[in-house]
Formats: structure tokens, C-alpha cells, sequence
């Protein structure tokens, strides 16, 4: 997985489809990163941050028990277990260290389930930001308790009123707000989507889930120390181009990225344009964005980001679906075997190996835990609290 070529295509996906407005603001980005990325001395604050705040490395668990029910040999990557529960401090410390370095004093981010901005909040009280968060109404009804969290770490909510009052709209009103305020703003995007730089820029912040993965299986899996499979959950795309790009390299690793049934941008899809970028995209008969729905807040994306439909073209990655109630097994699965109450867009790559198990039989398997399931419990004890 290298650069993108052109303006920032990867095949023929990408691209840098904005308003003229916003181009300058895109170009300066993407020589701020790479200045900063070919920086020693900005990937060492960033390391630091990483491993001192948010506790990387993150651990690679093998699952002794679901990987002999299953049939299979399993590890997961532990991005759970990072400050603030996900993979997604990873790019939020990236990118608010690197608006620092521009001289920026806010951060503007959207979110749909919250976690996004949580996380963002989280950056700007560190590196002492101001913090704007959009965010879909009908989202800020659905998600109090995030919105909380984000006002308690010293951020602004502010709801995105137009639409549906969700995630896109947010992503809308987030990109009108930095068109009116670039010189002092940063739009930290929160996925690997979105106009050029963004999906190149959320990769590299990412890849350090790839680079650990791959030296953690070196040292753990016998013979070319690579695994057979490595799988991750897809909303934006984010936490699965982090550790597919540790692998993409080796032939032999396959690459599985899991969609929610109701929300397979690459599954049920078509190439289209939205925020800014050409990719694979749920639409309707009349071309117009579809909602996604599925039973986690976090993969409610009806996009992904362009690296993934150029993985799928060239037939690099494979993209799979599962359904809701597979989603509940395998969340209520891993709990049960392994003590680990994962996120339920983990749960996600869980309920694919789950149910291929029959093809993966004696395989070396890898899952990408992108996080901890503790904001899904309350969903999941009125779905499935009197069945246990
Ligand atoms: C936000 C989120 C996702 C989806 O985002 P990607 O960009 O597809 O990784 C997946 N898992 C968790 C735990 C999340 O918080």
C-alpha cells in the first residue's frame, strides 16, 4: 500500500473532488504532512504521545480457547486496549500534532456514534485546542452520553441540522465550517476518506497497527512468520488500512475487510462521488446517498474510503458482509471465551471467522480488535439481556 498517485488516486479512486475554496487548504495539508512525516523529529514526539498517552504498543492476544472452538489458530491486536478504546486515537494524535506544527489553534471534527470526537476532544485537551465537534442531531439524541463526554474534555458540540442529521451531514457542515475558518482551523477527518490528503494522511497514522502486528507475528508465528488471514471491520476504512498495510506487501497473507450487511459500501455499492472523494458508495436508483444501517453507530458510513474499492478492483483485499445477528453472537462469543467484551464493530471481523470457520480450518488467523465493547453494553442488554 504506497502513495497515492496523481492527485491523490489510488487506481482510479480518490481524487480531490471539492470546492475550488478548499483546494489551496488541501494542497498546504498534504505538504505539511509529508513534511512532518519525512521529520525524525515529529514521528518521535508522535511515537512518544503514542506510547507514553495513548499505551502502545498494543498487545497481540492469542485466543487459545475460541481459536480451538473455531478450529482455527487466532490472534487478535489489541487496539482495544488504547487510551480511549480504539484505534482512533492513533490518527487524531497524528493529525492534532501535525495542525500544532501548522500553526493551528482548533480542531473542527464530525462525528456519527461519537467516538470520533470523543477522541479528538481528547487530543485538543492534551495539546490545550479548542475543539468544534458536528454532529447529526438525530446522533446527539441517540449518543448523550458521548456528547457528555466530549463537553466534559472541553469541546463544543455543535448539531449538524441539515439532511438526515447524521454522520454525512456532519462531515458537511464540518468541511463548510473550515472553508470559512482554514487559516486558524484543522479539520481533523476521522477516517481514511475524504478529499486528498485524508485517506493517504489516516493510512500512515495508522500503519503503526500494521508495522506492530508484523512484528509481533514474526516473533510468534512459526516457518515466514505470516499469517495465513488477516481481518479487520469496515466503516470509513480506517482501522483495516492500518493493519492491512503491514501485510498488503505479502501474496500469501489474504486480506478480508468486514462490512455491515446493511451498510457494504463495496458489497452493495456503486463508484460515486461523496465528501470529496470517488469511491464505492451506497446509492440510490436516482444516484443519491443511501443511510446505512447496521447494528453498530460506528460503521454507519454509507461510503469507504478509496483504497479500499482500489483493493477490491484489483482484487487485493476481499470485502464480505454479515448480518446483525451474527454480529450479536459473535459479540456474546468472544466475551464468553476469552474475557473480552469487544466493540461491536470488532465483532464485526469476529462474526465473519466465526462463520467461515469450515474454510479456515487449521489457518493462522489475525483480527483486528479496533476497540472495547464498554459503550455497546447497555445497547446489548436490551437486545440480548434476558436470553443469558
Ligand atoms: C469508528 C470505529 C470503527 C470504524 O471506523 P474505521 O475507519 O472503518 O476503522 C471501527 N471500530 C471501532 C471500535 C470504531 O470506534
Amino acid at each position: 500500500m504506497g502513495e497515492p498517485t496523481g492527485v491523490g488516486r489510488f487506481g482510479s479512486f480518490g481524487g480531490l473532488f471539492v470546492p475550488e475554496t478548499l483546494v489551496p487548504a488541501l494542497q498546504e495539508l498534504d505538504e505539511a504532512f509529508r513534511d512532518a512525516w519525512a521529520d525524525q523529529g515529529f514521528r518521535d514526539e508522535l511515537d512518544g504521545l503514542l506510547r507514553d498517552y495513548a499505551g502502545r504498543p498494543s498487545p497481540l492476544t492469542e485466543c487459545e480457547r475460541l481459536g480451538a472452538e473455531l478450529g482455527i489458530r487466532l490472534f487478535l491486536k489489541r487496539e482495544d486496549l488504547n487510551h480511549t478504546g480504539s484505534h482512533k486515537i492513533n490518527n487524531v494524535l497524528g493529525q492534532a500534532l501535525l495542525a500544532k506544527r501548522m500553526g493551528k489553534k482548533r480542531l473542527l471534527a464530525e462525528t456519527g456514534a461519537g467516538q470520533h470526537g470523543v477522541a479528538t476532544a481528547t487530543a485538543a485537551a492534551l495539546l490545550d485546542m479548542e475543539c468544534l465537534v458536528y454532529m447529526g442531531e438525530v446522533d446527539m439524541a441517540r449518543q448523550e452520553l458521548n456528547v457528555f463526554r466530549m463537553r466534559l474534555l472541553g469541546a463544543e458540540v455543535t448539531p449538524a441540522l441539515s439532511g438526515s442529521r447524521t454522520l454525512k451531514d456532519a462531515v458537511n457542515e464540518a468541511m463548510r465550517d473550515w472553508v470559512a475558518t482554514v487559516e486558524h482551523s484543522h479539520y481533523c477527518l476521522g477516517s481514511v476518506m475524504g478529499p486528498h490528503p485524508y485517506p493517504y494522511m489516516v493510512r500512515e497514522f495508522h500503519r503503526v497497527i500494521g508495522n506492530e502486528t508484523a512484528e509481533q507475528c514474526a516473533q510468534r508465528i512459526d516457518g515466514d512468520g505470516l499469517p495465513d488471514v488477516v481481518v479487520a471491520c469496515v466503516g470509513g476504512g480506517s482501522n483495516a488500512a492500518g493493519i492491512f498495510s503491514g501485510f498488503a506487501e505479502h501474496p500469501s497473507v489474504e486480506l478480508v475487510g468486514v462490512e455491515p450487511a446493511g451498510g457494504a459500501a463495496i458489497g452493495n455499492g456503486v463508484p460515486g462521488i461523496v465528501h470529496g472523494m470517488l469511491s464505492f458508495l451506497k446509492q440510490d436508483e436516482f444516484g443519491q446517498v443511501q443511510e446505512a444501517e447496521s447494528i453498530s453507530a460506528g460503521l454507519d458510513y454509507p461510503g469507504v474510503g478509496p483504497e479500499h474499492s482500489h483493493l477490491h478492483e484489483i482484487g487485493r483485499a476481499r470485502y464480505v458482509p454479515v448480518t446483525d445477528d451474527e454480529v450479536i453472537d459473535a459479540f456474546a462469543l468472544l466475551s464468553r471465551t476469552e474475557g473480552i467484551i469487544p466493540a461491536l464493530e470488532s465483532a464485526h471481523a469476529i462474526a465473519w471467522v466465526s462463520r467461515e470457520r469450515a474454510q479456515l480450518a487449521g489457518k493462522t488467523v489475525v483480527v483486528n480488535l479496533s476497540g472495547r465493547g464498554d459503550k455497546d453494553v447497555a445497547q446489548m442488554m436490551e437486545i440480548m439481556g434476558d436470553k443469558l
